[in-house]
């Protein structure tokens, strides 16, 4: 038999209706034994995620608040998944021990963590599949990075032990013995640690599209389905704004070489997107483009900065002593630009600008907010000509202004900063240019 592991997301499990589905989905493949749940999510578009509302509870709990109210709006999305189905779960004791436990466990990640733990539970009892805490196979190290080999090794001989069990995605054990959870949209990256653990076939990641598609479905209508794309493909369109799965999500994978296929729990017949090593060559030089808002640039001017050994050095450990790391760095002979997400500098503008001036004593130094960032990607790039000149006519043709570009050196991506007003315009546009 055949290993999968499937990672159902929170829209796929918002409800009992979505449980049934899941659990269609489960049993009519045999090889479907390892799942990664996450919490129950929007069962319609003004709808609050279960995360969302645990939150709360946490931000009630260390204000010294009663949290009573707050986890009995958590206890009611469970309940009406419970009843709808006729599972045999009891809401009310668990709800009452997660409130005991988080006594002694008040951090916002403990919290958090509940709703996948106790989604994973009532799932594993509905399907008749044992259930495995991820506390117990997933681990952290001092460093707060995952423990890769701990993980592996403990992950596959406690839950590979059983034929079929059920994992709560999100979370696992931090060094300190405390629950740890990944970034938002995190149960990805678990099902990408389970697959890797158990050295799955395949890692299905369901949600509520059927693939990842060639641009934010939010900006542009329809976008076309990409049929089969590059581990550093995803990884480079994630990173940048593709937020279909979470951008961590495949480094357990691309190692062992499992494929990802991101399937479509609605419409579980679509094909949906293959994520593999050595995708087959594109007849489309682009395969897709995502882009985010919210950045800034630190520029600095300096006549004859060229000449000054360690200038460049200097202005990025300035803003490296922040604590800020930088996304892109374009020079010119005189003028370099530093371009940093806007939340990470939001409260510490002016030490930055200080630091840059003691150390680099430059002529102009300023601070730009309200940038987007672009990343047009494709493997069939790297050797057309011509996709620079295509790009850049477009965009100055549609009189969208270029603040900034840049190429990684394997030629598979070009990234340009726009005004943040212009950016849904640029994804059109670029979509229009070389997809749509
Ligand atoms: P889940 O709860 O299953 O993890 P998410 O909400 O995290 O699902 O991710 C799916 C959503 O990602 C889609 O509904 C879509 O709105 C959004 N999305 C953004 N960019 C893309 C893209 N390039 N392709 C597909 N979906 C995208
Ligand atoms: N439930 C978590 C979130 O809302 C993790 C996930 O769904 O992947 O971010
Ligand atoms: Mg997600």
């Amino acid at each position: 038999m055949g290993i999968k592991v499937a990672k159902f997301g929170g829209t796929s499990l918002a409800d009992a209706s979505a449980f049934r589905r899941v659990a269609a989905i489960i049993n009519s493949d045999p090889d479907r034994r390892y799942i990664v749940a996450s919490a129950p999510g929007k069962r319609f578009s003004d709808d609050i995620k279960v995360t969302d509302m645990l939150y709360e509870c946490y931000n009630h709990a260390i204000a010294g608040e009663n949290t009573d109210a707050s986890f009995d709006k958590v206890k009611a999305r469970f309940a009406d998944i419970i009843n709808d189905l006729g599972v045999d779960f009891d809401i009310d004791s668990e709800i009452e021990l997660v409130k005991e436990d988080s006594k002694n466990n008040l951090t916002r990640d403990y919290f958090a963590s509940r709703g996948e733990f106790l989604n994973s539970k009532i799932l594993a009892k509905y399907l008749g599949f044992s259930f495995v805490d991820a506390k117990d196979v997933i681990f952290f190290d001092e460093y707060g990075h995952l423990d890769e080999d701990k993980t592996y090794h403990i992950f596959a001989e406690k839950v590979g032990a059983y034929e079929a069990a059920v994992v709560p995605g999100f979370y696992g054990t931090a060094a300190d013995g405390s629950i740890k959870t990944f970034s938002r949209g995190g149960s990805d990256v678990s099902g990408a640690i389970g697959a890797r653990a158990l050295m799955a076939d395949i890692y299905e990641n369901f949600t509520d599209v059927s693939g990842m598609m060639s641009a934010d479905p939010r900006i542009v209508s329809s976008p076309k389905i990409i049929d089969t794309i590059s581990y550093t493909e995803l990884r480079e369109l994630t990173y940048m704004g593709a937020t279909v799965l979470h951008d961590e999500a495949v480094f357990p994978v691309r190692r062992a070489g499992i494929p990802i296929n991101i399937k479509n729990t609605m419409r579980p017949e679509d094909r949906g997107t293959m994520i593999v090593s050595n995708a087959p060559p594109s007849d489309r030089p682009v395969t897709g483009v995502a882009g985010r808002c919210g950045f800034s640039t630190i520029n600095v001017e300096k006549d004859l900065m060229n000449t000054e050994l360690g200038f460049g050095r200097r202005v990025l450990h300035a803003i490296e002593k922040n604590g800020v790391s930088f996304e892109h760095c374009p020079t010119g002979i005189d003028t370099m630009s530093v371009f940093v997400a806007s939340e990470d500098i939001k409260n510490c503008k002016e030490k930055i600008i200080d630091d840059i001036n003691n150390k680099v004593n430059p002529d102009v130094i300023t601070i730009e907010d309200g940038i987007a960032l672009i990343a047009v990607v494709g493997r069939g790039m790297a050797n057309r000509t011509n996709i620079a000149a295509r790009l850049f006519t477009a965009i100055g043709y549609n009189n969208i202004h270029i603040k900034m570009i840049d190429q990684g050196s394997c030629g598979t991506n070009i990234i340009i900063g726009v005004a943040e007003s212009d950016y849904k315009k640029t994804v059109e546009v670029i979509y229009n240019e070389f997809i749509g």
